[in-house]
């Protein structure tokens, strides 16, 4: 054993060097970092991961991706990110870890400040008046066929939904209100402070803020709004007067803070919540920071289940070939890497290039669309052009709704035409084309089987080779409840088999007994008993926000909740109990574990104050009594 610690301290120190190296070149979140796990025996191996960063290390669960098997933690307060990563990329079930790397919007720039579309009018008519040219109110003259996407769609098709990954939207600017564009999720009762679909996210009706965990995805950059604009611009013309029902839904997924920055971890939780919430096309206007196997992961997540995920390119006028620029450049076969071009076809001078990399361009340069406050402006950057594509799948994916992405990324090369500005800018040559793509669209034979795409080979050396070596010990907060609880004068006769929610036990055992009371059998008992149930909900803090659910079932062993929605974001949480009369209630927090013992999950109440401890054993002595 010994010799076995003496080892891994010694792998520890040669791979440190590498691994600072490895992430100092780009700006990340401090004290922060994501791991993936190997895949064997998933669920078993990352709860004992978890117990053990959280025992050992002092690491805190921020959040699960049970479908990636990647977590991610905070680390101990003053813990150093360069270290611990090098610690745990020579663990044997860690496939790869990672900073949390800082990303930003993809924005080359405003042009003057927003406006009402009045005074748009007024200066139009003013410069008309004047001998000027009429101010166009389109949102691009570009020849990429617009007005076509608006005559020619199927009527009556159900709106495929778009995941705006960005600063958020301003939902109550008149394109969206007016349209009904943004995505309403239909499993999720507005405000009554439940999960209802279970999908973690607690009256996430109209997505998601990532930043301020909260559902208002609100844009207080004004960024997301105008990417959102130019989306919904694609199946209308929203400069009109008269709007119509919108034929493509924006998801709102706000993970950029209103300076136009977030992280892989936000980002990979907007990627993971579209693909599960039924997006068909993410927009990405956005980039910045390392290669992340995190990132990579999350959008071959999105590719397996069909989902087209199109980024923009870039906005430093460097060429992607050389210069990678991410995610536009995770080369998974879903990937869209959008350049851009002028409303004459000519090149935009701040956008990214690459002959291999970058895949097509699309309109970017000086986009008139909606701004927060009822607002319109023009803004340029790949950040704009992207949108144009991805608004264009979307009308594909609304002729053809089982088409998979790599589908409809490959007819909307099809579909491009060839222009001399891109001659040696981008891999197709070609700059987005709606009709052709349209049209293409309907009558496409859907492929239902799309190439296979393996993740594992296309990310990068992150950790040593699997050194093999023992099985990671059960998770030590298991161990500690289960010996708090032998030291605490924990349960005894009927409890004893549940000795390993140890200190969970004390605090749940008034459910217990209320629960063991009820199941008498008979009239008079039974119903003097079952005033005595009580209350279970459970209360998980993500930082400054809360999620409450009832307790869905009790049984020996402890409260079972949905564990995956719980781990997915943070495993923290907070159990309140009312006493038997409902005029007290406690709370503690406590962690989602592992039971080894039990193969199952629970909550480790570690922290248990002695105070609470006595004050349920008071009620439960009450309860006996009676
Ligand atoms: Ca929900």
């Amino acid at each position: 054993m010994r010799f076995k610690l003496f080892s891994t301290a010694l792998a520890l120190l040669l791979s440190s060097v590498w691994a600072q190296a490895q992430v100092v070149t780009h700006e990340y979140v401090p004290g922060e970092i994501i791991v993936k796990l190997r895949s064997k025996s998933k669920s078993m191996q990352a709860s004992a991961f978890i117990g053990k960063a959280v025992a050992e290390k002092g690491m805190a669960l921020k959040g699960t991706w049970n479908g990636l098997n990647m977590h991610h933690f905070a680390l101990k307060p003053g813990a150093s990110v360069e270290k611990t990563i090098a610690e745990l990329a020579n663990d044997p079930d860690v496939e790869f870890v990672e900073p949390n790397y800082i990303v930003k919007m993809q924005s080359a720039g405003l042009e003057g400040q927003p406006v009402s579309m009045e005074s748009v009018y007024e200066s139009s008519a003013a410069s008309s008046s004047g001998g000027g040219t009429v101010t166009t109110f389109a949102q691009t003259s570009a020849p990429v066929g617009l007005s076509s996407g608006w005559s020619s769609q199927t009527p009556g098709k159900t709106p495929p939904v778009v995941a705006v990954i960005d600063t958020g939207i301003d939902p109550s600017h008149s394109v969206f209100a007016q349209t009904g564009a943004v995505w309403t999720n239909p499993n999720e009762i507005p405000a009554n402070g439940i999960d209802d679909d279970n999908n973690g996210y607690v009256d996430d009706v109209h997505g998601w803020n990532f930043v301020a965990n909260s559902n208002s995805p609100y844009d207080d950059d004004g960024h997301g709004t105008h990417v959102s604009g130019i989306v919904l611009g694609v199946s209308q013309d929203i400069t009109a007067g008269s709007l119509q029902p919108a034929a493509i839904r924006i998801m709102p997924l706000k993970f950029l803070d209103s300076t136009g920055s977030g992280s892989t971890s936000d980002a990979v939780k907007a990627i993971y919540y579209a693909v599960n919430n039924g997006a068909k096309v993410l927009n990405n206007s956005w980039g910045g920071g390392g290669f992340s196997n995190s990132l990579l992961n999350a959008i071959a997540y999105a590719y397996d289940r069909k989902v087209v995920f199109v980024a923009a390119a870039g906005n430093a006028a460097s060429n992607n070939d050389s210069s990678p620029t991410y995610p536009a450049n995770y080369n998974v076969p879903n990937m869209i890497s959008v350049a851009s071009t002028t409303d004459t076809d000519g090149w935009s001078s701040f956008s990214n290039y690459g002959a291999s990399t970058v895949h097509l361009s699309a309109p970017g340069s000086s986009i008139f669309s909606t701004f927060p406050g009822n607002m319109w402006g023009r803004a340029s950057g790949t950040s704009m052009a992207t949108p144009f594509v991805s608004g264009l799948a979307a009308l594909m994916v609304r002729e053809s709704p089982t088409m998979p992405g790599y589908q409809v990324k490959s007819l909307i090369f099809t579909a491009g035409q060839q222009i001399a500005a891109l001659a040696n800018r981008t891999s197709t040559k070609e700059r987005m084309y709606v009709p052709s793509a349209l049209t293409m669209s309907k009558s496409a034979q859907v492929s239902s089987t799309q190439p296979s795409y393996d993740v594992a080979s296309a990310r990068m050396p992150a950790s040593s080779e699997d050194v093999g070596g023992d099985q990671v010990p059960a998770c030590g907060l298991v161990a500690k409840a289960i010996y708090d609880a032998k030291n605490g004068g924990g349960p005894s006769g009927p409890f004893k088999s549940l000795a390993f929610f140890g200190v969970l036990l004390i605090l749940v055992s008034p459910i217990l007994v209320s629960v063991m009371l009820r199941n008498r059998p008979t009239g008079r008992e039974k119903r003097r008993y079952e005033r005595f149930e009580i209350s279970s909900s459970v209360t998980m803090k993500i930082g400054d926000r809360e999620l409450t659910g009832l307790v869905s079932s009790i049984s020996q062993g402890g409260v079972q909740v949905d564990t995956d929605a719980w781990l997915q974001n943070g495993g923290v949480l907070t159990m309140s109990i009312s006493s038997p009369d409902g005029r007290e209630t406690i709370s503690v927090q406590g962690q989602v574990v592992w039971s080894e013992e039990q193969k199952r999950y629970g909550v480790a109440f570690s922290n248990a104050e002695s105070t609470i401890k006595q004050t349920i054993a008071r009620w439960t002595a009450g309860l006996m009594a009676n």
